[in-house]
């Protein structure tokens, strides 16, 4: 079995799919690792430290790509990319399955198999390799570390001689796996921190981390079976924004993490509370690459309003800190191949009745085998 992992090709993109200690793992299972050269070279990892690892280095991706039994990259791969792939080879990365209709009407014409990491179940069983939730704990970091680094003042309460400093008020909306990592990195550096979330134990949570919960009283807000926050109403999104508005414009960073599983991220933040706030204050808006929370962000750019606000709009947050983020992806790919490896055949085993490739794999044996995305 031979598992081949290229480098990225989006230049937006530092991390790796796999890092040395995955391919160790993987080559103790008995398969054949080949990577592309340069893949580690953004996350500090040179060719020669795969090569110790076990893997083979390449500086023919197009060739690896067409011999591999399952290929493993961190983001989609370009319609031609899937029309190298042999029958049967099993594709492993982020898809974006909700956009990208005909790339799955790609891989199911190539008949290969195409598993997408943001479909993974968020059960216990497959937290291991869950990577929208490895990643966005980093994420979560670097949001803060960044608003912090922007920000022309200090975290901490400072007490000096020459007078009080205020510790900085920080607002943190959306409290899943980033929003719980911001409140406590940024609880870590000082700062007094008010979270929202739509989710009543995400409140909970906040809480629990020492942070202030702001409750707005929304009516029905259930979450789904997996976890995930419901799409609001218009009518609620209205009173959470009014709600917020206030605390937005005492506040000295605003980060922004709010999603709604399969589809676009809600605008919480319109451009009058943005008027509202302080000259120098920062707002991060995590949900920026997919769409954003905040009205007037652009993705991946930093810009500073009229009245001295600074809207950061960064893309790939986690690839900031790529040989985390690369070592715990990469965990999660390896985690996924051993939990499905079969030593009989010696290869990856696809079994649709297993509830977490059910949940997962979208294309199989020449059909788009996942419900969703049948239609
Ligand atoms: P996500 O990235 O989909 O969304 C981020 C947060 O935005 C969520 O907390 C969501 O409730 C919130 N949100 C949505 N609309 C909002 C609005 N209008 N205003 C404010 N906040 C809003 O979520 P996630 O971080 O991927 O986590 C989702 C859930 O899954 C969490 O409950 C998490 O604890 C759970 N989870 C479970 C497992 C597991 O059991 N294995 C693993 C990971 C996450």
């Amino acid at each position: 079995m031979k598992i081949f992992a290229p480098k990225e090709t989006d230049p937006i993109e530092t991390r790796a799919s796999l890092d040395p200690a995955a391919v160790k793992k993987l080559v103790g299972l008995g398969a054949e690792v080949v990577v592309e050269s340069g893949i580690g070279v953004l996350s500090d990892h040179p060719d020669s430290s795969y090569e110790e690892a076990g893997a083979t280095v390449t500086t023919d991706p197009a060739g690896s790509l067409g011999s591999a039994d399952i290929v493993t990259r961190v983001r989609k791969p370009s319609s031609e990319e899937v029309g190298q792939l042999k029958e049967g080879a099993i594709h492993i990365s982020f898809l974006d399955p909700f956009n990208e209709k005909e790339l799955i009407g790609r891989f199911a014409s190539q008949k290969a198999t195409a598993i997408s990491l943001e479909m993974v179940p968020r059960t216990t069983l497959a937290q291991k390799m869950d990577a929208i939730s490895s990643q966005a704990n980093l994420a979560g970091y670097v949001s803060v570390i960044t608003a912090a680094n922007r920000l022309n003042g200090i975290f901490p309460m400072m007490m000096t001689p020459a007078g009080t400093i205020s510790p900085a008020k920080v607002f943190v909306v959306g409290i899943g796996v980033a929003g719980l990592q911001a409140i406590a990195t940024a609880k870590r550096l000082g700062a007094r921190v008010t979270a929202f979330d739509v989710r009543p134990e995400a409140l909970e949570q906040a809480e629990s981390l020492g942070a202030k919960a702001l409750r707005i009283d929304l009516g029905e807000t259930s979450g789904t079976d997996q976890g995930y926050a419901k799409e609001l109403t218009p009518e609620q999104l209205e009173k959470q924004r009014q709600a917020q508005a206030k605390v937005c414009a005492q506040s000295d960073v605003v980060i922004t993490t709010a999603k709604v599983f399969g589809r676009k991220p809600p605008v919480l933040i319109k451009k009058d509370v943005v008027d509202g706030m302080q000259p120098g204050s920062v707002i991060v808006d995590l949900a920026a690459e997919t769409g954003g929370n905040v009205e007037g962000i652009t993705p991946g750019e930093e810009t500073v309003t009229e009245n001295g606000v600074k809207l950061v709009g960064l893309a790939n947050f986690e690839g900031q800190v790529s040989r985390h983020a690369s070592q715990v992806l990469a965990a999660n790919f390896a985690n996924m191949i051993e939990h499905f490896w079969d030593e009989e055949s010696n290869s990856l085993k696809i079994n649709l009745d297993d509830e977490i490739q059910k949940g997962c794999v979208i294309t199989h044996d020449g059909s788009i085998v996942h419900e969703r995305f049948q239609d």
